[in-house]
């Protein structure tokens, strides 16, 4: 159970007052499972650098992987808040959590719903769902991070199928999937997605080991030495940089929602500490330093929760645009991380301390700040929404 009682965790503007009752229902739900499955093992999973045993299905069985898909896909069919109040949720247990729900429904799922056959729909989404196949998404290469179109993996055409070559790099959950979506070059040069199984010759995901960040998710490398693909595991419907960079706008859209979470897990427990903590005489908490942190947290929170909320909207209807998602993500995960960072300092010698999250959390928040494009490469988004010029070539 977390250390604050779940009464504490901040609402200033009555946001839930916006929210459905089955927006509320599914909040709770999930903020439940977070507090008896996630939080009584997370430390323990981060300090042995070891992912959670069963996660992928508990995900599934709690409706957190592809929550958006339609149901006759095996998704619940719900909308984007839902979607991203359960990522806030999952990652007030930790961003791991968060981004194995994340990769698998926006990066994995998402472009499977959207640019695959009827027949790649039907037989893999339904097992993505329930968390009995784990897939993941190969963009990013070992020389090519945030500028993916200058991609070297690349397939050629035979009769019935394609012959892949090339690697991926950073891939989450690489080393447990069971297939992988993996953007690639043409025979003409054109970005394509293809569905690459475990079970294919050539195909190996060697473990990314030493991370001080996300210890609780598996990170590696997706390698390609003359993969035979059959012709049919091609996305038909998408070519080009848009097919994956719309998968990393659903993406990057859970990430500003998820983030809040950790924010509010830090935000929380500070409260908490600084009320029980004494030091001359009365809690830290009635001293003016430790309330300015205290509030410019609550502040900050705040404001990114209203963010969401309005994304949300936004995005139910069609409207957000990848700029404005650009932004949220941005703006939320610094957020996130300048509390993790503040929080743990009002912990005192506490705040390295397993049994408190601030350090988990701003360790992982550095992986978060770096991928689905980097806090400068949000800021470039922005510069070109301004001012129509592109600033990153
Ligand atoms: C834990 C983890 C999990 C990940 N999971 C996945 C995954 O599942 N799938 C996947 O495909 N990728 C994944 N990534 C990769 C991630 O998206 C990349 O690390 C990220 O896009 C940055 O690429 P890079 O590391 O190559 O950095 P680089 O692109 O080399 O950037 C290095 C620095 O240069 C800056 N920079 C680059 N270009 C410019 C410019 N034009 N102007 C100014 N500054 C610039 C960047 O902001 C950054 O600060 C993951 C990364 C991590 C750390």
């Amino acid at each position: 159970m977390p250390y604050y009682p779940s009464t504490s965790i901040p609402d200033y503007y009555l946001i839930d007052d916006l929210l459905t009752k089955e927006h509320l229902l599914i909040r709770d739900s999930v903020r439940s499972w977070v507090d008896s499955f996630v939080l009584p093992q997370i430390d323990q999973a981060a300090q042995d650098h070891k992912d959670i045993p069963g996660l992928m299905k508990e995900l599934g069985a709690i409706g957190a992987l592809g929550p958006y898909i339609p149901q006759k896909y095996g998704g619940m069919g719900l909308d984007q808040i839902s979607y991203g109040l359960i990522m806030q949720e999952l990652e007030r247990g930790d961003s791991a959590v968060r981004s194995a729900a994340s990769v698998q429904s926006s990066l994995v799922m998402f472009p499977i719903y959207k640019f695959g056959s009827e027949d790649q729909k039907l037989k893999y989404l339904p097992k993505l769902a329930s968390g009995e196949w784990i897939g993941s998404f190969g963009l990013t290469e070992p020389n090519h991070g945030s500028d993916p179109s200058s991609m070297e993996t690349h397939f050629t055409e035979h009769e019935d199928h394609y012959l892949l070559n090339g690697s991926k790099m950073w891939i989450t959950n690489a080393p447990l999937c069971d297939l992988a979506v993996v953007w690639a070059k043409d025979p003409e040069g054109k970005v394509r997605g293809l569905i690459v199984e475990r079970a294919m010759e050539g195909f190996s995901t060697p473990e990314t080991l030493n991370k001080w960040s996300l210890r609780a998710s598996k990170t590696g490398e997706l390698v390609f030495d003359n993969v035979k693909v059959p012709k049919e595991n091609l996305l038909p419907e998408v070519s080009g940089l848009k097919g994956p960079l719309s998968c990393l706008n659903s993406a990057r859209y859970g990430i500003s929602w998820g983030v809040i979470g950790a924010a509010i897990d830090c935000y929380c427990t500070a409260v908490q500490y600084s009320l029980e903590r004494k030091q001359f005489g009365k809690p830290i908490a009635g001293f003016q330093l430790q309330q300015k942190k205290l509030a410019e947290f609550l502040t900050e929170i705040t404001k990114a929760q209203l963010l969401c909320w309005r994304l949300g909207t936004l995005k139910n209807d069609d409207k957000a645009s990848p700029a404005q998602i650009s932004l949220a993500k941005r703006n939320n995960v610094k957020m996130a991380i300048d509390i993790a960072r503040e929080s743990r300092q009002m912990l005192g010698g506490m705040g390295i301390m397993g049994e408190f999250p601030m350090m988990r959390h701003a360790a992982n928040l550095e992986s978060v700040i770096t991928y689905e494009g980097t806090h400068d490469i949000h800021l470039l988004i922005t510069g070109h929404d301004i001012t129509g010029i592109n600033a990153f070539s």
